[in-house]
C-alpha cells in the first residue's frame, strides 16, 4: 500500500500557505517538521477537557493527564521495540536526551584516561556533550572519520577500540550527509569489547523502521518536532540495567522518593531521571504523531521519501557545477549540495524569494564542512507530505537563481 499523499497534506494546514505570493514549497524537514494536525488537537484536548500535573495529585483531571503521559510512555516503548516501558525518558529533545546520557553516564563509569569514540559526521549536540563530559572526567574523545562518500570508516574502529574505550556515540543518520550508518555492526563490534553504544535517532526514527533491541542500541534518542510532534519534547531510551546504575542528572521534584536533610533517596526508573513538570501537554501530542505515523506505515514513508530521494538527485545531477555531498548507496532524504561559483546563503535567500524553503550553513556539524573544506551547503530534506512536483517546482527555482547569480 502506499501513501495518499492529498490525504497526508490536508492533514499539514500550513502547507497550504503562500509565501511572497507563492506556493510554500517545504524541503527543510530536517531542520523542524511541521505539526500534523492531530498533534493539535491532542494537546488542546488535554489542556482544555482534563488538564492537571502530572503523577501526584489525587483528583480526577491530574489522574485522567497521567494516563494519558503514561500511555505516550508505552507507545514510545513500542515504537522503538524497548523491552520495558520504564526504559523510556522524556526529555526536552535529542539534545538534552544526550546530555543526560553524557553526563550521568560519565558519573557511573568514566575514568581519567577513558576515551569516547564519536564520528566525525555527528550533530553538534553529539559531540559538545561528550567534550564536556571528558574534560570534566579527564577522558578523552576519538574521533571516527567517516570517507569522501559520507560512509563511516568502518575499517578503521576496531583500531580505534582500545580498552580504555567506553562509549561509541554515532548518528544512525547523518543529518548533513543522508548516511544510514551500519548500527548493528557498529553495536556488535563495540558489544565484543565491552564498550557501550549510543545512537542518535533525531533523523531516523520519521523515515524508517527503528528497533533498539534490533540494533544493539544502549541508549538511543529522538526529538518529536522532527517526528512531526510538538518542540519541546524528546525521547531517550536506555537500557534498564544501565540507567538503574547511573546517577540522576537533575535534581528536584518527581525524581526523589524521599528527601530530607540528612539524605535523599531516589525514585525508580524512568523517574529518577524525570525532575521537574514534564512538558505534559506536548507528551501527549507526541503520542499523536506516532499515531500518525503508524497507520501511515513507516515503510510506506521510507518507500515514498526513498523515490523523491532518487528523483531530486537525478535532476540535481544535471546541473552543471554540481556537488553533491554524501553519495553513500545507504541513504535517507537529505541531499547536501552545492554549485560551483554560487554560495549556499545567496542560493537559500533567492529560493525563499520563490516560497522554496531549503536550509543554508554548516547544519550544526561543523567537522563535516571541515571534511570538505568548505563553509556550508544548501540542504533539501523530505518528509511524509513532499511530492515530485515540489521538487520539480524546486528545480526550476534553482536554474533561475543559476541564472541570477552563476557567472
Ligand atoms: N542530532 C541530529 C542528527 C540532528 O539533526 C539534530 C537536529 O537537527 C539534533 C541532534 C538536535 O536535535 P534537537 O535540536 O531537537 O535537540
Amino acid at each position: 500500500m502506499s501513501l495518499n499523499i492529498k490525504h497526508i497534506r490536508d492533514q499539514f494546514p500550513i502547507l497550504k500557505q503562500q509565501v511572497y505570493g507563492k506556493p510554500l514549497v517545504y524541503l527543510d524537514s530536517a531542520a523542524s517538521a511541521h505539526k500534523v494536525v492531530d498533534v493539535l488537537l491532542a494537546e488542546r484536548r488535554l489542556t482544555i477537557d482534563y488538564y492537571g500535573n502530572i503523577h501526584r495529585a489525587a483528583h480526577y483531571m491530574a489522574d485522567k493527564a497521567t494516563a494519558d503521559f503514561e500511555a505516550v510512555r508505552t507507545q514510545v516503548a513500542e515504537f522503538l521495540g524497548a523491552e520495558g516501558r520504564e526504559e523510556i525518558i522524556f526529555t526536552k529533545g535529542t539534545t538534552e536526551s544526550i546530555n543526560l546520557v553524557a553526563f550521568s553516564f560519565g558519573e557511573a563509569f568514566a575514568q581519567p584516561g577513558d576515551e569516547i569514540i564519536v564520528s566525525e559526521m555527528e550533530h553538534h549536540s553529539n559531540i559538545v556533550p561528550w567534550q564536556l563530559m571528558a574534560e570534566r572526567k579527564q577522558a578523552r574523545v576519538v574521533m571516527l572519520p567517516f570517507a569522501d562518500d559520507g560512509e563511516l570508516r568502518m575499517d578503521l574502529l576496531p583500531g580505534l577500540i582500545t580498552p580504555r574505550t567506553k562509549m561509541i556515540a554515532v548518528t544512525h543518520v547523518s543529518n548533513v550527509l543522508g548516511t544510514i550508518n551500519p548500527i548493528r555492526e557498529i553495536t556488535e563490534l563495540a558489544h565484543a569489547h565491552g564498550v557501550k553504544v549510543l545512537v542518535d535517532g533525531a533523523q531516523a526514527v520519521q523515515h524508517m523502521p527503528v528497533n533498539v533491541r534490533e540494533l544493539g542500541a544502549d541508549f538511543y534518542t529522538f526529538s518529536s518536532h522532527k517526528i512531526y510532534g510538538p518542540n519541546g519534547v524528546g525521547v531517550l531510551y536506555g537500557r534498564r540495567d544501565l540507567l538503574e546504575v547511573m546517577p540522576p542528572y537533575q535534581g528536584g521534584g518527581e525524581m526523589i522518593a524521599e528527601v530530607s536533610f540528612t539524605k535523599t533517596t531516589f525514585n525508580e526508573l524512568p523517574y529518577k531521571f524525570e525532575a521537574g513538570t514534564p512538558h505534559i501537554t506536548g507528551v501527549a501530542g507526541l503520542g499523536a504523531a506516532l499515531r500518525f505515523i503508524t497507520e501511515a506505515g513507516i515503510g510506506n514513508i521510507a518507500e515514498h521519501e526513498q523515490e523523491l530521494l532518487r528523483y531530486a538527485t537525478e535532476k540535481l545531477l544535471t546541473i552543471e557545477g554540481m556537488s553533491i555531498f554524501g553519495t553513500s548507496p545507504r541513504k535517507s532524504g537529505v541531499i547536501s549540495f552545492n554549485i560551483e561559483g554560487i554560495h549556499p546563503y545567496d542560493a537559500g535567500m533567492l529560493l525563499d524569494k520563490m516560497g522554496i524553503a531549503v536550509r543554508t550553513g554548516h547544519h550544526c556539524a561543523d567537522p563535516v564542512m571541515e571534511h570538505y573544506k568548505i563553509p556550508g551547503t544548501i540542504r533539501i530534506s523530505f518528509g511524509i507530505y513532499n511530492t515530485r512536483e515540489e521538487i520539480d517546482q524546486f528545480f526550476e527555482a534553482l536554474k533561475k537563481v543559476i541564472q541570477i547569480l552563476g557567472k
